[in-house]
């Protein structure tokens, strides 16, 4: 986004603001299904920007919804996308949200446990319907993959479990495949090509062990962009021979309905945050630059020290080139030492009332943050399209009553 525009919403909405532009989502959509074989499906994962203007924009765009939860299931049909080309996954579904989700018409589960398939099936029957069933399976220990999911150990099936489990599948589930999440942030083409041909194999083997048709295969994603920086994710120019490549042969004939999946290679690079620096203050150790955003609104999950190390980049709009660089800690408004977007970062020498911005965080920014800590206000998310902003919103954190069932 142009530096003007981003600079006009600091102006309009006030900091700190998300800004997000809806162009740039259309375009990144249409990028990455590019790199796709044609006959191939791409679900977008909810999980890296809920925000109803962001699924719908990506639906327009050719994505499927790939939801984990109830809200984002009503996102997605808010937004228009058809129920029965939902994808719900996540390893801990309850009955009540597996039945609610078949009640408003979800038909497609990854499931990641026997114990889950049976609380589908229950679930069915007390809705007379029935599901599809992806089985989630683990990809195989020591792959590269596997390491960027912690160990992995915590979703889906081992070849084993799903061998047991398809000895006793409730008649009133139709497994269709397997769906396997390899992980997040492969570095390059190659790496995506080879993780995906780990997943393939590993689906095909468990397929002929246990017989579960391959009608529908989920091959996962893990397409990589940069993170709350500048810059941009690896090329992936030939991916797309490389992948017809890989499935133009299937195991005894099969020709599977393909998905891929992505979260942040869709929405990363559409979204940018402002923030204004509130205080500088120069210590011995360092300067230390206060901000009036903090894990509140960006990077709950750095703040925390688990997943991402904070190594936000930050440009500074109000900045001339010729000031000199600082080494920073860049910390948030938060009454707690762990509010750190940043630690020894390089940047122009900041003063009061400077306006930073990051970019690529159109995933896994807002969403990913501790919004509830230190109950400050949401922050404002602007949609500029075209040359203009044509809406903004703010969550409203409530709470409401809860009233336990009789005993
Ligand atoms: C998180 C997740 C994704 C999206 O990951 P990105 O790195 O944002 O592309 C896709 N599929 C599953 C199952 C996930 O858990």
């Amino acid at each position: 986004m142009i530096n003007d525009v981003l600079r006009e919403a600091a102006e309009r909405f006030g900091t700190p603001v998300y800004v997000y532009d809806l162009a740039e989502l259309r375009r990144s959509a249409k990028d990455l299904r590019s790199q796709l074989p044609d006959s191939a499906g791409l679900y977008y994962s909810l999980k890296a920007n809920p925000h109803p203007s962001v699924v719908t924009a990506l639906r327009e765009a050719g994505c499927r919804a790939e939801v984990s939860s109830p809200e984002e299931l009503s996102v997605a049909l808010e937004a228009g996308h058809r129920p029965q080309e939902i994808l719900y996954t996540g390893p801990g579904k309850s009955l009540a949200e597996l039945t609610e989700a078949l009640a408003h018409g979800a038909v497609s589960f990854s499931c990641e446990s026997a114990t889950e398939l049976r609380r589908l099936g229950r679930a069915a029957a007390a809705r007379r319907t029935r599901a599809q069933v992806l089985l989630r399976l683990q990809p195989p220990t020591g792959s590269q993959a596997a390491l960027s999911m912690g160990d992995g150990r915590q979703f889906g099936f081992t070849p084993e479990d799903a061998l047991h489990a398809c000895a006793d599948v409730p008649d009133n589930l139709d497994l269709r495949g397997f769906h396997v999440y390899l992980g997040s942030q492969l570095p390059d083409r190659a790496a995506l090509v080879e993780a995906f041909a780990t997943a393939k194999d590993t689906v095909e083997e468990v397929s002929r062990a246990t017989g579960v048709p391959l009608d529908v295969v989920d091959l996962g994603g893990g397409f990589p962009w940069p993170y709350a920086t500048a810059g941009t994710g690896a090329e992936l120019a030939d991916l797309r021979p490389e992948l017809e490549k890989l499935l133009s042969t299937w195991n005894a004939g099969a020709s599977p309905q393909v998905f891929f999946e992505s979260g942040r290679r869709l929405a990363a690079s559409a979204g940018h945050l402002l923030t204004t620096v509130l205080d500088v203050k120069r210590r011995p150790g360092g300067v230390v630059v206060v901000l009036d955003a903090g894990i509140n609104v960006l990077g709950g999950m750095s703040g925390l020290g688990r997943v991402l190390r904070p190594a936000t980049g930050f440009l500074n709009l109000s900045a001339d080139d010729d000031r000199e660089p600082v080494t920073a800690d860049v910390v948030g408004p938060l009454c707690t030492p762990l509010d750190r977007l940043s630690v020894r970062a390089s940047l122009q020498q900041p003063r009061e009332g400077d306006l930073l911005c990051v970019p690529n965080v159109g995933a896994y920014g807002l969403t990913a943050s501790l919004t509830r800590f230190l109950s400050r206000p949401a922050v404002t998310e602007a949609f500029y399209d075209g040359n203009q902003f044509i809406h903004a919103s703010r969550q409203v954190l409530t709470t409401e009553k809860v009233v336990p069932t009789a005993r």
